[in-house]
């Protein structure tokens, strides 16, 4: 086997050989911060929420901001944002909103529990607290759609409260730096009580901001890049060659996949029948294409058409629909029929042209594009050819 070699080549550092665990020592907390907080002076990232140094960060930019992330990139909400707020200029004109504006403006964003909660949040922070947010973690927590995580993070940047916000990212980030091999979840509160530690006295919503920082450019998933790291001399997994391996995790179970039809009924004036889910639940208070029930056991086709929510000569599309959901897969299959004018139906009639006006969720609009990509390849078959 080639050792690692130490000598330098051509301008590339050296990477240093591995430390045994004794060597490597644990980092001292009251240097983290000011070189964790020097880094971020000279290297933080420019967001469209993100206070510009000197300026006082606005709560509400903030709070729309970590609830748009939980789940989503910052790439995708950096292209969202400010049209949000363009649309929604403050917490009382989102309040004064209806939900199903607050559905339509979210769409592209996914998750849309987060839509329902901020809604929710809104009214709340306009009735009981005058349009102004509470500047605690324990205010902030007694909130709509507000947990430990995003509390902090709030706290911490609109309040500089002393808050230790501890997302995916600063998970990774303090498992490194500490060389914890305990697999998460079981991981979370040791995590948690040393990342308090290194929370400073002063700057504590730079600080929050700049861990959230080294975590998306330096200390990334895959290939950190320590030898930029304002951390690199204290970084414990690096120190010890393990850093690329943590955090441990435990296995997760596979995701099961449920299955369905979807009913697309179409009128013969074209319009197209859609039907609104329960306002709790996955995809409350979204539009719909009309389903059967969506189960692990397979769904027997004869009674599927027995459950139509509109009488028609039901045909069976060609493929399946599929859609991961974060606890399962979707696989549907499409029914599709023409109905009479008039027909009774559960839902509701929607012009074709008019289906963008809805607050389609991406697994429902998946299978409008299935249906119409089968009747518009089955038109081009039948067109006369030239
Ligand atoms: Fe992450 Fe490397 Fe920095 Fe350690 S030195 S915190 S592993 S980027």
């Amino acid at each position: 086997m080639v050792k690692p070699s130490t000598a330098a080549v051509e301008g590339i550092p050296p990477r240093p050989l591995p430390m045994s665990p004794e060597a490597a020592t644990a980092p001292d907390p009251q240097k983290l911060a000011p070189e964790l907080l020097g880094w971020y002076d000279r290297h933080r990232r420019s967001l469209p929420w993100r206070a510009r140094p000197g300026e006082r960060p606005d709560p509400y930019r903030v709070w729309l901001s970590e609830i748009m992330l939980q789940q989503t990139t910052v790439t995708t909400v950096s292209a969202f944002f400010d049209r949000f707020v363009a649309r929604f200029p403050s917490v009382e004109a989102l309040a004064a909103a209806s939900l199903d504006e607050v559905l339509h403006a979210w769409q592209g964003l996914g998750y849309y529990a987060r839509a329902r909660n901020l809604h929710r949040c809104a009214r709340a922070i306009v009735a009981e607290h005058g349009g102004h947010f509470p500047d605690t973690v324990e205010g902030l927590r007694e909130l709509p759609g507000i947990g430990a995580y995003t509390a902090a993070a709030i706290a911490a940047i609109a309040f500089d409260r002393k808050a230790a916000a501890v997302d995916g990212n600063v998970e990774r980030v303090m498992a490194r730096l500490f060389a914890l091999e305990t697999p998460l979840p079981a991981a979370k509160s040791e995590i948690r009580a040393l990342a308090e530690t290194l929370v400073p006295d002063a700057r504590c919503g730079d600080f929050a901001q700049a861990l959230m920082d080294l975590g998306a450019s330096l200390c990334t998933p895959r290939s950190p890049q320590c030898i930029l790291c304002p951390w690199q001399s204290a970084c414990r997994g690096r120190a010890l060659g393990i850093a690329e391996t943590l955090p441990r995790r435990r296995a997760r179970p596979e995701k099961p996949t449920r299955r369905g039809f979807a009913y697309w009924a179409v009128r013969p004036d074209g319009s197209v029948l859609l039907r609104k889910r329960p306002e709790n639940g996955l995809l409350g208070g979204m539009m719909e294409v009309p389903s059967t029930e969506w189960r692990e056991a397979a769904v027997d086709e004869a009674i599927a058409r027995q459950q139509a929510p509109v009488k028609a000569a039901w045909v069976r599309l060609p493929g399946t629909v599929r859609h991961t959901f974060t606890h399962f897969h979707l696989e549907l299959t499409v029914l599709a029929g023409e109905t009479a004018t008039g027909a009774k139906a559960e839902g509701q009639w929607v012009p074709l042209d008019r289906l963008s006006d809805q607050a389609l969720p991406t697994a429902i609009k998946k299978i409008v594009n299935h249906a119409l990509g089968v009747a518009r390849r089955s038109r081009s078959r039948r067109a006369p050819s030239r």
